[in-house]
């Protein structure tokens, strides 16, 4: 596996260990029907317990089951994770960052002790509804919102684009607090079998399509004031959740182009054309060298991203360059390492067309790439030019 400036010398036994299990487990279980899933729009379901076993989900989390491994061992389970498909990334993704994390982080002691487990061992399945269909890249514009009503809230509104929604128990829905002074953003845990819940299906999907997303209605959904997490009010919570899970996918591009590239090199180096391999043609050689290098510094800043999560010095800046970087990355060598496979790199039976596509979606959520252009722009200037 491509690790050209040996990066993973310096890993230590924890982290080479998960690693190894999540290389191990894309092989064995992923990738052999990925391609499936991918053309029949499905997900494989029956991994999400298995998963949860291997302790894929939050990982990074302290307590409650969860075993707080270094942030590059995390990073590294998102890098192959995603070397599988895109959409089992967005699973650990969705249920560890953005689901268990603002639970971890903002929840009571009960809501911990009841979901954080459960989901940890894959048992539950959680989903984060933010977007909208009328506000995506401005969700503080959203109009869901909460009314009081005795002990607990009403809830009206619609989400949109929610990746597990269809097949998840919880959702946590960030809603406007009418009952608050300048209505709050806050979360609320929503299970998805109350009275008013609907969860339908987004079924036109040309990319990641080994995942299901859905939309999720709220029509008058009654919760208890003990659904509401109660240690955040306001658009940090939704944020601050989009920061983890940001800094997984800055991890996970990486794993996606890699696997491009190895399935790329490979065919170079097999299929021959003019009497000999492809792979001896200069073309086709530069090709791999700029993808290993591409590959490469991304690798480098998702590493230093880790030290400084881990230190506790990383900014939300940090990682708006991290995943605009290595997702557009990732986008533009899967373009490359499909073309490098002629006719048998459109098709399911390789892996970068696939990615390729995956990255469609990845390059637009959790924050467009303008949108971090943008982030980077304001933070470099000081001048705002989103509002
Ligand atoms: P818009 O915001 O309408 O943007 C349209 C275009 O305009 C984009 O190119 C954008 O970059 C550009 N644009 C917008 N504002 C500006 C500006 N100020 N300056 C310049 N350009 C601008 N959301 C969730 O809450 N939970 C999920 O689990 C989830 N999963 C998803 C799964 C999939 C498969 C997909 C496709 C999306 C998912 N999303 C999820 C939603 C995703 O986060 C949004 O699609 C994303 O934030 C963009 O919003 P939008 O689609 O409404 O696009």
């Amino acid at each position: 596996m491509l690790d050209f400036v040996q990066l993973e010398q310096d890993l230590d036994q924890e982290e080479r260990m998960i690693r190894d299990t999540a290389r191990e487990f894309v092989e064995e279980h992923v990738k052999p029907d990925v391609g499936d899933h991918f053309e029949a729009g499905t997900f494989p379901k029956e991994l999400i317990p298995k998963m949860g076993e291997l302790g894929f989900y939050a990982p990074n989390l302290e307590g409650y089951g969860s075993p707080n491994v270094s942030e590059t061992a995390y990073g590294l389970l998102m890098q192959e994770l995603e070397a599988g498909d895109s959409g089992l990334r967005s699973m650990a993704s969705v249920q560890g960052a953005l689901v268990m994390y603002p639970i971890h982080a903002y929840g009571s002691e009960e809501q911990k002790e009841e979901w954080l487990p459960a989901m940890g061992q894959g048992e539950a399945i959680g989903c984060f509804g933010l977007t909208e269909p009328e506000h995506g890249s401005n969700p503080s514009a959203m109009e869901t919102r909460a009314e009081r009503d005795g002990d607990g809230y009403v809830l009206n509104g619609s989400k949109t684009w929610i990746t597990n929604s269809p097949i998840a128990d919880v959702a946590i829905v960030w809603a406007r607090d009418r009952s608050a002074e300048d209505d709050p953003v806050r979360g609320f845990l929503v299970e998805t079998d109350r009275d008013g819940v609907s969860t339908n299906k987004i079924t036109e999907k040309l990319s990641l399509r080994a995942s299901i997303t859905g939309e999720i209605g709220l029509n008058d959904v009654y919760v208890p004031e003990a659904n509401v997490l109660p240690g955040v009010s306001g658009m940090k919570g939704p944020l601050s959740c989009l920061t983890q899970a940001r800094y997984g996918i800055a991890w996970g591009a990486v794993g996606a182009a890699r696997d491009c590239f190895e399935e790329a090199r490979q065919y170079a180096i097999d299929r021959e054309q003019f009497g000999g391999p492809i792979g001896r043609f200069q073309l086709q050689q530069q090709k791999l060298a700029e993808m290993a290098t591409q590959i490469t510094l991304a690798q480098l800043l998702a590493y230093r991203l880790a030290e400084l999560k881990e230190r506790g010095d990383m900014r939300p800046q940090h990682v708006s360059m991290a995943k605009r970087n290595n997702v557009r990355m990732a986008r533009e060598q899967s373009k490359v390492a499909r073309e490098m496979l002629g006719g048998n790199g459109i098709t399911t039976d390789y892996s970068p067309m696939r990615h390729m596509a995956n990255m469609e979606t990845v390059y637009t959520y959790e924050g467009t790439h303008d949108i971090h252009t943008l982030v980077l722009g304001e933070e470099l200037t000081g001048l705002k030019a989103y509002q």
